[in-house]
């Protein structure tokens, strides 16, 4: 009998605590799903404001169709998704990117002392169509874009469509300013070059290079991950002058030093991320909305909030 009683007393504390488990775990579900829907549409309203702040002269308008697919609208009227919804890995992401995973890792502006853990390489996932239809499609009409920027005592081809050149010509004048007053001149000169038209080595991925949007500077053997160890990586990581990085971020470059696949040398003008990085490094403050921290101000950007608004219900 006695045993009989334990048993249901057992049984009883069996449900009643399982019951009240499965309702916080319930509970957490539909917390972490609804949380999960706003984190994401969140995300993505952010992403492509970024995306048009970015390449205001070249993507038109947002739009979605009847499955819910969301665009970018180029001026050329092509149609690039944003999340095409498939799982992948990293390196799948790196073959065959949407725009959702080009804009996935947010790039810290703020300094880093260690190299990048792995994996974490905000800005080598590239959305070529994107680039080809704001830099030019072909090798032809990437050259027919490029023009000279003086660096040193040199000039060097880059792309002038969407401001890249003049964000060079930028960051160049704040670097040869900054070479009269600190001891950084052998971290820029000679320097590696710019355009390039190939592919990165191993891949049938173009380099950024090939569109003219991207400089090498001075280059040492530590530079890339493909070059050197970690342990080397992390050495010249520790004596790579920040300065350099600055002059080049202010300008929306970023910078090969902060991926786990270091490539120190290199600086690739990324607008998109670099806004990002900017404006939406921290989720909305609480009650906030998707695009709280950004200048309330600019006319052109309410305008850009505005239809993003009215175009994603
Ligand atoms: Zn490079």
């Amino acid at each position: 009998m006695k045993k009989i009683i334990i048993g249901i007393a057992l049984l009883f504390l069996f449900v009643v605590g399982g019951f009240v488990e499965k309702k916080e775990w319930i509970q957490n579900l539909i917390y972490y799903k609804d949380s999960y829907a706003i984190d994401y549409n969140v995300t993505m309203k952010r992403d492509l404001l970024c995306l048009m702040m970015a390449y205001p002269e070249y993507i038109t308008t947002i739009d979605s169709d009847s499955k819910d697919r969301v665009y970018i609208v180029m001026k050329s009227g092509k149609r690039i998704l944003y999340d095409d919804k498939i799982k992948k890995n990293f390196e799948d992401k790196l073959n065959n990117p949407d725009l959702q995973d080009m804009m996935e890792q947010v790039y810290p502006l703020s300094d880093i002392t260690n190299l990048m853990p792995k994996d974490f390489d905000p800005g080598r996932i590239r959305v070529y169509s994107l680039l080809k239809e704001v830099y030019g499609g072909t090798r032809e009409e990437i050259q027919l874009n490029l023009t000279k920027v003086k660096c040193g005592y040199r000039y060097y081809p880059f792309n002038r469509k969407n401001n890249a050149s003049d964000a060079l010509k930028s960051a160049m004048k704040e670097l040869v300013a900054l070479i009269e007053e600190k001891d950084i001149y052998s971290f820029v000169f000679p320097m590696s070059g710019t355009f390039n038209y190939r592919f990165i080595a191993g891949t049938n991925r173009l380099s950024p290079h090939s569109f003219g949007t991207a400089i090498d500077l001075r280059r040492d053997k530590k530079d890339y991950w493909k070059w050197a160890s970690r342990e080397e990586g992390q050495k010249r990581l520790d004596v790579y002058p920040r300065e350099i990085v600055q002059a080049f971020e202010k300008n929306n470059f970023i910078w090969g030093g902060k991926w786990s696949h270091f490539d120190i040398l290199h600086f690739e003008y990324r607008p998109e991320l670099i806004l990002k990085a900017r404006y939406f490094s921290d989720r909305p403050g609480f009650g906030e909305s998707w695009y709280d921290g950004l200048p309330s101000d600019d006319d052109i950007i309410k305008d850009y909030i505005d239809l993003i608004n009215r175009n994603l219900k």
